[in-house]
């Protein structure tokens, strides 16, 4: 008998011993890192409101209590029983029962009245009908994204389960090594921007922190065959933590699925979507330019079927030495500190993943509270000693001076974006300045992924600052929904028909003018000099968004041609007026890294500064050293760091 077998039929006697004599235990097993407990009684579990809970404090594991398949009403008779508990206003669009675990599925439009006060409603259903409920909230804007990664979820169930039951017996092996050590190598990201990549490794296990390209720079991939990586073979990997969805941290996860990894990949529910998208989008955007991409859509499909959701504050073992919990890093929807706690009190550190320290209107600012930390890997793209921004408030005045003044002109207001993040911040910023009548009313039109990377947001608002959270929860104030948004999606006959239209405001995708709908604009817009063309975000060296910054007004039309206008050999003028209008970055900046740091608790003893070039690392690893007393670094890439 295995040791995991052993394990938990442990875990059964113990769990049987501390039930009610009344309640029994059919069968524990681990999924992924919970521990699943089926009963033949679960209608009096659930009497027992405490019960799970106290479980799972005594045994320090996440318990999750199914009915034993022998119990079930059937879901006809199990259907209307749940209907009649949940109040009519929750707006269930959808049940959808799983008799092979005893789990029912909820969608439902408010998400929180399913639920009710401390789970009581959830409670009740369990107490009525036996099965256990699980709930997601209806999109309040539809995203294809979602609906496509729920139903890809059920389809591959049984797959699925598979894996949690392998990656469970994985996380539960028992520890071989006897010896201590933490080590870090940086694969990527170190002294430059992009490609952000790190193993974190111990005697007993392996984890693979992000692993993303370089936007700008196709080809400059991570170190993964470095033998501290993929090296030593893809089954040594224990793990993949994902801090968050952004191409630079997420577009080869995939590609790890290809090169024979298969085990599973933690980030939040919003980061395991948003990833969906994004590399999807990265395979289409590398087909329109003629690159072979890495990998096919067939891997991002695995990289989700191996996603383990989990959500803020969820402590969760992830090894047999480690335990993973996020936090909020305030940098886009579902973006997360990564805290690792190592060993039984031996050693912890965290991944700051791109961070925002103050609250911005998206989100609430990175948090920077820990149990313990000894060493801290941060984010230094705006490192450098001069790298201060705007703050929020001038930035917003800014912009709307900027689209005032165009609209006098007559002109239209073009801002390339990131589909995800900026864009929502700028769209809260339009919809309140045209409510309050700051700037005139005009069509805001979305284009590539925008839209949908925003029906995504609306679909998890728990993850989204809190006052914006509540106007979302009542429909009639989500902001998203203004009537002032328009979402193209019909193409370049209807970009023609806006370029020629009235003053707009248009927002489009890539955010560094290295692809997709904003090339088309340019050619559209570009030589109108009564019009903007208004930077809002980062723009990396090596990006044609950099060049134009930077004072280019001559664009070679093979820049522009990824969209099929023009091509060839000829140039673009481009005579629109060119605006920065800094201060919206996702990232901190320079002050905003350092309070990171100074307010951090407890302060870390070490801090290595990444993800950002040379310059910006190196001054603000010097900063910190002089600053605040601690051990310093700006890492290359490809270094290997032990800390215990
Ligand atoms: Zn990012």
């Amino acid at each position: 008998m295995s040791t995991v077998e052993q394990q938990l039929d442990d875990l059964k006697a113990q769990i049987t011993s501390e039930l009610p004599s009344d309640i029994s235990v059919s069968s524990v097993k681990y999924e992924g890192p919970e521990l699943v407990v089926y009963t033949r009684d679960p209608k009096k579990f659930a009497q027992q409101g405490d019960l799970i809970r106290q479980l799972a404090s005594k045994l320090r594991k996440r318990i999750t209590v199914r009915p034993d398949p022998s119990v079930l009403s059937r879901p006809k008779q199990a259907r209307e029983e749940i209907m009649d508990v949940i109040p009519d206003e929750a707006g269930v669009t959808d049940l959808d029962f799983h008799a092979d675990t005893g789990e029912v599925v909820i969608e439902a439009e408010k998400p929180g009245m399913v639920i009710g006060r401390h789970g009581s409603t959830l409670r009740e259903i369990t107490k009525n009908v036996g099965w256990t409920p699980e709930v997601v909230r209806t999109p309040p804007i539809e995203s294809s994204t979602v609906s496509n990664v729920r139903s890809f979820l059920k389809q591959e169930r049984d797959e699925r389960r598979d894996i949690l039951e392998k990656v469970g017996r994985q996380i539960h092996r028992e520890e071989m090594s006897d010896d201590e050590y933490v080590r870090i190598t940086t694969l990527g990201c170190c002294r430059e921007v992009g490609r952000a990549s790190f193993i974190l490794s111990t005697p007993e296990t392996r984890i693979l922190i992000d692993c993303g390209d370089k936007p700008g720079a196709e080809g400059e991939v991570p170190y993964l065959h470095a033998p501290e990586a993929l090296g030593a073979g893809p089954q040594t990997i224990d793990a993949v933590v994902l801090t968050h969805a952004h191409l630079d941290h997420s577009a080869l996860i995939p590609l790890l699925f290809k090169y024979g990894y298969d085990g599973p990949i933690y980030c939040t529910e919003p980061t395991r979507d948003l990833m969906g998208l994004l590399t999807l989008d990265y395979l289409d955007v590398a087909a329109k330019e003629g690159r072979t991409p890495p990998y096919e859509s067939e891997q991002v499909r695995e990289a989700i079927k191996h996603t383990i959701p989990l959500e803020y504050g969820d402590v969760t073992d992830i090894a047999p030495d480690v335990k993973l919990t996020f936090h909020n890093a305030g940098h886009i929807l579902g973006s997360a500190v990564s805290h690792f706690h190592i060993g039984d009190g031996l050693y912890n550190v965290a991944f700051s993943g791109d961070i925002h320290y103050e609250d911005t209107r998206l989100f609430n600012g990175a948090t920077n509270d820990f149990p313990r930390v000894e060493t801290l890997v941060m984010e230094s793209t705006y490192g450098g000693r001069n790298d201060y921004q705007t703050d929020q408030e001038d930035s917003e005045e800014n912009l709307k001076r900027v689209i005032n003044e165009t609209y006098e002109k007559g002109g239209k207001v073009v801002i390339p974006a990131f589909a995800v993040g900026r864009s929502q911040e700028i769209m809260l910023v339009l919809e309140e300045a045209m409510r309050e009548g700051e700037i005139p009313s005009m069509p805001v039109h979305l284009d590539g992924m925008i839209w949908e990377a925003t029906a995504i947001h609306t679909t998890y608002p728990e993850y989204l600052r809190d006052d914006l959270r509540d106007r979302i929860f009542h429909e009639d104030e989500n902001p998203f929904l203004a009537e002032e948004f328009n979402h193209i999606d019909a193409g370049e006959e209807e970009r023609q028909e806006v370029a020629d239209g009235d003053s707009c405001i248009i927002l489009s995708t890539s955010g560094m003018v290295t692809g997709g709908p904003i090339m088309s604009w340019l050619s559209h817009i570009g030589p109108d000099p009564d019009s903007t063309l208004v930077f809002v975000g980062y723009q990396a060296q090596g990006t044609l968004g950099r060049r134009i910054q930077n004072g280019w007004d001559e664009i070679p039309t093979s820049e522009v041609g990824a969209m099929g206008n023009g091509g060839g050999r000829g140039t673009l003028s481009l005579n629109m007026d060119v605006e920065t209008v800094d201060g919206f970055s996702g990232h901190a900046d320079r002050a905003g890294l350092e309070n990171f740091v100074k307010t951090m608790n407890p302060r870390p003893e070490k801090v290595l500064c990444v993800h950002g070039d040379e310059r910006s690392t190196q001054d603000l690893s010097s900063a910190l050293y002089h600053n605040y007393d601690m051990r310093t670094f700006a890492p290359k890439n490809l270094e290997t760091f032990r800390f215990l």
